[in-house]
């Protein structure tokens, strides 16, 4: 049974208030956990944090095991089914999240995981110690800067060697954001604290052109859902960037590797890419298309990468996914369970 308390509940509702804020979280991105006892409680792997307090999305982990597993290099770690807590645990079907072995070896009570939009933008960037130094400096806050490295047990290695005495914030480069602290409340307001010192306003863009993007009736394919996710197209600033790569692993696990552009007089079998359509179609100056069989959570992530890369300085150097750090993601086990999951997932919004 889940722990019926009051720090679990604030756990749960600290979840869906980050998975329903599209500037902290997308789609089944981001994880949150409480460990007590030797058990942590861990988000399940291809749920939506936002769907915290309407369904069970924790999956219990026996924590000595699975830590003993992460520093033997025991290839179980990477899903961590066999440390599943079967006796607490009330979502049998569920996996444990592809991150939880991250969660497990930071020694802190909670430990929230979030695909922060104003700690990725810089975070890309080439300079990203300087800024963070910059805006983080008079925080106060334990921060830490780790450059990527591939989510899961590579990235929980690193961070356990990188790890100092009052470290409460880790900064993914090209990911995201960690913090961790004794208390939800804690935890939450670090995290809130470190949105604000780093938020910028985003460079205002153009909307889309729906009708236009209707007009083209390029087979399977619909304008992107949310209104701010055009900007890619609208914005030269924005497609620039994009243009340039891969920014971080979500992007490139719903909407392929980069971006696909196609000119709004072009055919639309232009738009397949190794005889498969592209997921995300930027019509530059026009809008962005996602083709219907995306992914759910796919226009969540077209929307993060306009709002991303409208955060970004233009003349910044940045750094993006090498080909080999793609297709690491694209074939990584755990990942392809993740898909799977949130294929089935009746979560579409
Ligand atoms: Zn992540």
């Amino acid at each position: 049974m889940a722990p019926a308390d009051r720090e679990f509940a604030a756990l749960k509702a600290l979840s869906a208030r980050l998975g329903r804020d599209p500037l902290r979280t997308q789609a089944a991105g981001g994880n949150t956990s409480l460990k007590r006892d030797g058990v942590m409680w861990i988000k399940a792997s291809g749920t939506w944090l936002a769907e915290a307090e309407r369904g069970d999305i924790f999956v219990p982990v026996h924590l000595d095991p699975l830590l003993k597993a992460v520093a033997e290099a025991d290839p179980r770690a990477e899903k961590a089914v066999d440390f599943i807590a079967a006796e607490l645990a009330t979502t049998g079907a569920l996996r444990p999240s592809v991150e939880t072995s991250v969660h497990a070896v930071i020694d802190r009570p909670v430990v929230v995981h979030i695909h922060d939009v104003a700690t990725t933008a810089i975070a890309v960037r080439a300079d990203a110690e300087a800024v963070l130094d910059e805006r983080l400096g008079a925080t106060g806050l334990g921060w830490i800067f780790i450059p990527y490295v591939k989510p899961g047990v590579p990235l929980s290695r690193e961070i356990a060697r990188r790890l100092r005495p009052g470290t409460n914030v880790i900064i993914l480069g090209n990911h995201g954001l960690v913090v961790m602290a004794d208390s939800v409340a804690e935890t939450g307001d670090i995290a809130d604290r470190v949105t604000a010192a780093l938020e910028v306003t985003p460079r205002p863009a153009p909307g889309g052109d729906i009708s236009a993007l209707n007009a083209l009736k390029w087979p399977g394919y619909k304008p992107a859902m949310h209104r701010d996710a055009h900007a890619t197209a609208t914005d030269e600033a924005r497609l620039a960037i994009a243009r340039r790569g891969t920014l971080y692993p979500d992007h490139v696990v719903f909407l392929g590797p980069g971006i696909v552009e196609t000119a709004r007089d072009a055919r639309g079998d232009a738009t397949r890419r190794a005889g498969m359509p592209a997921m995300m179609l930027v019509v530059p100056d026009v809008g962005v298309l996602v083709h219907e069989t995306a992914l759910p959570g796919a226009d969540e992530l077209a929307l993060a990468l306009a709002d991303v890369t409208g955060r970004i300085d233009p003349d910044a150097a940045i750094n993006v996914l090498t080909n080999e750090q793609e297709q690491e993601l694209l074939f990584w086990d755990a990942e392809l369970y993740r898909q799977k999951i949130a294929r089935e997932s009746t979560t579409r919004r």
